[in-house]
């Protein structure tokens, strides 16, 4: 007999592999030292279940505006965002055992950005102002310019046209901004220098669990996207569901699943780039049960 509604899961989905390595360095300062002072330069994730978890086994979250003066004996896990050179000092200077979980990606772009200023080039930064990735990289590019949309990228390429004409400019991104964005703000930047540099800087996880979920959308009938309200990667997945015509609902936890799923037959499942496994195991369980 037919099952009355089936999940399916998308192809790809849940940790990238910069977030999987940051949680388990943070597993790994735990073991080895059960009884020591691990914390987390800023939210290691962005997932509320995980955060919650890392408190419970008494990881401690460090802010930017609030170190404490003295970090001896203190172990600070770099999340996969990175930090500026400056903050690292700042650690450092505490006398913080520093653990850097900085995704391979991520510490590939903040080198380029610190090589391409050093030879004098006008950086652009294509993505989001108060993100953390991009608050880190701009420490290895003093002087950078960071637009955040096409609008902002044609201000401050006429500005820079007007007070350096000259200059030699590139365009580096946020690993996660999408393709079409990258190509917005590059487009808006070229009028005002037309050999403006573009650096392809972009990771394919996000762009992968986007297609993922696109696919899953010719074959089902509704779609839940596992993640936590603050991660703007399962928004996005959100709002992919719902421009390819299904219902789509951010579920971040059980009791979001909503009871209107209970209508449809062909459940899909998608999940961000923060999502660990046992949630969308959990999540999966409680969908197929309707
Ligand atoms: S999305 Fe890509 S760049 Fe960002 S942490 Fe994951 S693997 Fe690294």
């Amino acid at each position: 007999m037919q099952p009355l509604m089936c999940s399916i899961r998308a192809a790809v989905c849940g940790y990238c592999s910069g977030v999987k390595q940051a949680v388990n360095a943070v597993d790994a300062q735990l073991r080895a030292h059960p009884r020591g002072a691990v914390y987390t330069m800023g939210p290691l994730i962005h997932n509320p279940q995980v955060l919650s978890d890392l408190a419970e086994r008494g990881v401690q979250m460090l802010s930017e505006s609030a170190l404490p003066k003295d970090l001896s004996g203190a172990v600070v896990v770099i999340r996969a965002h990175g930090i500026s050179p400056q903050l690292k000092a700042a650690l450092e200077a505490r006398h913080a055992e520093i653990v850097d979980a900085t995704c391979p990606k991520v510490r590939a772009n903040q080198k380029k950005a610190q090589q391409l200023t050093q030879e004098g080039y006008k950086i652009f930064l294509a993505g989001e102002q108060n993100h953390g990735e991009i608050k880190a990289l701009k420490g290895y590019a003093p002087g950078c310019i960071v637009v955040p949309d096409p609008k902002q990228a044609r201000k401050a390429g006429a500005r820079l046209a007007q007070e350096e004409p000259d200059a030699a400019t590139v365009l580096l991104g946020q690993t996660t901004i999408s393709p079409a964005e990258y190509q917005d703000i590059a487009g808006a930047l070229i009028p005002y220098f037309p050999d403006i540099w573009r650096v392809d800087t972009i990771c394919p996880a996000t762009q992968q669990r986007q297609e993922a979920v696109r696919a899953l959308c010719a074959t089902v009938d509704a779609v839940i996207v596992i993640g936590g309200r603050e991660s703007a990667n399962t928004h996005r997945l959100v709002v992919l569901a719902h421009d390819a015509g299904k219902p789509a609902w951010l579920v971040e936890s059980v009791a979001d699943i909503p009871s209107a799923l209970a209508g449809y037959t062909r459940v899909g499942i998608g999940a961000g780039a923060s999502t660990p496994d046992e949630l969308i195991a959990t999540i999966e369980k409680h969908i197929q049960a309707l």
